[in-house]
C-alpha cells in the first residue's frame, strides 16, 4: 500500500531488485549511491544528497534452527510472556516473532522475559 502512495509521487523513483555496492561521495559528503540490479545485473549510479540506511531485518538466529522454533522470517517464536517451544528457554527483542521491533518494546520484552524466567525457576523443584 505505500509503494502505490510513493508511486503516485511524481518526485520518488523507485528501484526494485537493487542490491547496494557502493554509497559514493565526493571525499566530503555523499553524492550518489551504486547498486547492481539483481534481475539484469547491470550497475546503476544514482545521484543523491543524503542516505538512510535501513538495516536488521533479518535475525541473526540461524544457529538456532533445529533447537528453538522459528517463523519463516528465522524468528523466534515465543508466547505474550517470552517462552520458546523449549521450556527453561525464553527469548526477547527483535529477534522474536513480536510485532514492531522497536527499543522500547525489546526493553520490555527482555524484563518479561527475565520474569518468566524468574517464575520457572521458582517453580523448577531443586534437585537433591
Ligand atoms: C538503522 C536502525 C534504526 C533504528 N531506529 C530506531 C528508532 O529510532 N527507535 C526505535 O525505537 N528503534 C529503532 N530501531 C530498532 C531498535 O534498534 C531495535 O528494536 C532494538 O535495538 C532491539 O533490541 P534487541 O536487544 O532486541 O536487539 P539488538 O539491539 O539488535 O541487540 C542484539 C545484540 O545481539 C548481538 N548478537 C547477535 N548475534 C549474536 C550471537 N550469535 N552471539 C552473541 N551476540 C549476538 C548483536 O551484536 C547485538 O549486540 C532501529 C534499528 C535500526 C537497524
Amino acid at each position: 500500500m505505500l509503494v502505490n502512495k510513493l508511486k503516485s509521487l511524481n518526485n520518488v523513483t523507485i528501484h526494485t531488485h537493487a542490491q547496494t555496492t557502493e554509497i559514493t561521495g565526493d571525499g566530503s559528503v555523499v553524492n550518489g549511491i551504486r547498486f547492481k540490479d539483481r534481475a539484469s545485473g547491470e550497475d546503476h549510479h544514482v545521484e543523491l544528497e543524503g542516505v538512510f540506511v535501513q538495516i536488521g531485518l533479518v535475525p541473526n538466529t540461524e544457529f538456532l534452527k533445529g533447537s528453538l522454533e522459528l517463523s519463516k522470517f528465522g524468528e523466534i517464536v515465543v508466547d505474550a510472556k517470552g517462552h520458546t517451544n523449549l521450556p527453561g528457554v525464553f527469548a526477547a527483542g527483535d529477534c522474536t516473532t513480536v510485532p514492531f521491533k522497536q527499543i522500547v518494546i525489546a526493553a520490555g520484552d527482555g524484563a518479561k522475559a527475565a520474569l518468566s524466567a524468574f517464575d520457572h525457576l521458582m517453580r523448577t523443584p531443586v534437585a537433591a
